[in-house]
């Protein structure tokens, strides 16, 4: 299935048990009796879009959150539905759902596979408990296990899990030993993320107050470069900058993203490109409430880019692939050389040594990959 003219589509459930400690997700702990409304607003969001749709073919659906497996599972089969009966969802579509381990049981992940819904993401992010429990996680590692095997009995053969580096505590035994608890389980798809604190999560305001001392960069990136070498031995293909996968495992709908392609965002503060134009939705439950319980579309922001702008944009998402940019693909999209459009930046980046060129593609280098965001300020 080529990714060429399909449209992605993102369902935001933005609702959680409990706010982790490193969270700036558009996340809400408590209002789960605001779910029913939520869902029958989304359906009239959809409805909402039917024009602009009308000619897109839905190749991948990403249900994101939040924890999405927190609300009653017949919530996100109706959402489906209601997409496949007003939308063109193409057959086969990947259609993941993002879960927490101790939110699904067997019950449940039988009716998301009857939902069509045959890609799953298990958030872990380390497998040691004390460092679930600084992380403020509500779940063990044993939970996470019992959830991959019971996804795997459930007929899932596309499983992701998520999990962290970087974590103040964290050892290098930690993480490898995290890594082969993956492997080993056999899920097809990792998702590697380096600890970012963030202002305004509990772990922002704990650096702010000195209780949070970041970890060295030596050996976070320590962590980061075992990562790509376990995984690189065990058969996974490093695609993304954060991101590993067993052959053909790759994460469809992300690569939406990075290749700038089409995508339509529903829900609270869910994010959309479509028709050349980026647009967000209002981030509150109630506010997203609003707008429908009105007839509105719930957008709060749209941005319009100038030529340069969508160049630049192009570049700084493709750049984390780790195939980069492809010379033809920008000059087929821009109707522009790659290389006069940036020649001075590039050259400045090669000196670096954080990029490499030849004649298909610009790509990060090994360094690239730990100074990315020195590469991608240039494009911003
Ligand atoms: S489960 Fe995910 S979305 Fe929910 S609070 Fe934790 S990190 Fe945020």
């Amino acid at each position: 299935m080529s990714l060429m003219n399909k449209t992605g589509l993102y369902i935001h459930v933005p609702f959680c048990g409990s706010k982790c400690n490193y969270c700036d997700f558009n996340s809400y702990v408590g209002k789960m009796d605001l779910a029913e409304e939520y869902f029958a607003c989304m359906k009239k969001e959809i409805d909402l879009y039917r024009d602009e749709m009308a000619l897109n073919k839905i190749g991948t659906i990403f249900i994101g959150g939040g924890t999405p497996t927190c609300v009653e599972p017949r919530f996100i089969g109706e959402i489906l539905n209601e997409c496949r009966e007003k939308y063109h969802v193409s057959e086969p579509c990947e259609i993941t759902i993002e879960s927490n381990p101790g939110t699904i049981n067997e019950e449940k992940l039988k009716e998301y596979g009857q939902y069509g819904i045959n890609r799953i993401s298990i958030g872990l992010q380390a497998y040691q408990e004390n460092l679930l429990k600084y992380l403020g996680r509500r779940h063990t590692a044993g939970e996470f296990v019992s959830s991959v095997e019971m996804a795997k009995k459930a007929g899932f053969d596309n499983i992701n899990a998520d999990i962290i580096f970087g974590i103040p505590g964290q050892t290098l035994k930690d993480w490898k030993d995290t890594l082969s608890v993956l492997t080993d389980l056999g899920v097809t798809h990792i998702s590697a993320y380096d600890l970012k604190v963030e202002e305004g999560t509990r772990f922002g305001d704990m650096r702010d107050t000195g209780k949070l001392i970041e970890m060295e960069d030596e050996l976070d990136r320590e962590m980061y470069h075992y990562a790509i070498e376990y995984l690189k031995q065990q058969g996974f293909n490093h695609y993304e900058l954060s991101n590993f996968a067993k052959e053909g495992c790759e994460c469809r709908h992300n690569l939406i993203y990075w290749n700038c392609l089409e995508y339509l965002g529903l829900g609270a503060g869910a994010h959309s490109f479509l028709q050349d134009i980026r647009f967000e939705n209002q981030a509150t439950i109630e506010g997203y409430i609003e707008y429908l319980s009105k007839g509105q579309k719930p957008v709060e922001e749209r941005y319009v880019r100038d030529f340069c702008e969508k160049m630049s944009e192009y570049m700084f998402l493709g750049l984390r692939l780790i195939d980069g940019v492809s010379r033809e693909k920008f000059e087929d999209r821009f109707n522009q050389n790659i290389f006069d459009a940036y020649a001075a930046k590039i050259d400045r980046l090669k000196k670096k040594q954080l990029i490499e060129t030849d004649d298909k593609s610009i790509r990060l280098t090994q360094l690239g990959l730990d100074l990315a965001n020195q590469v991608f300020v240039e494009f911003v």
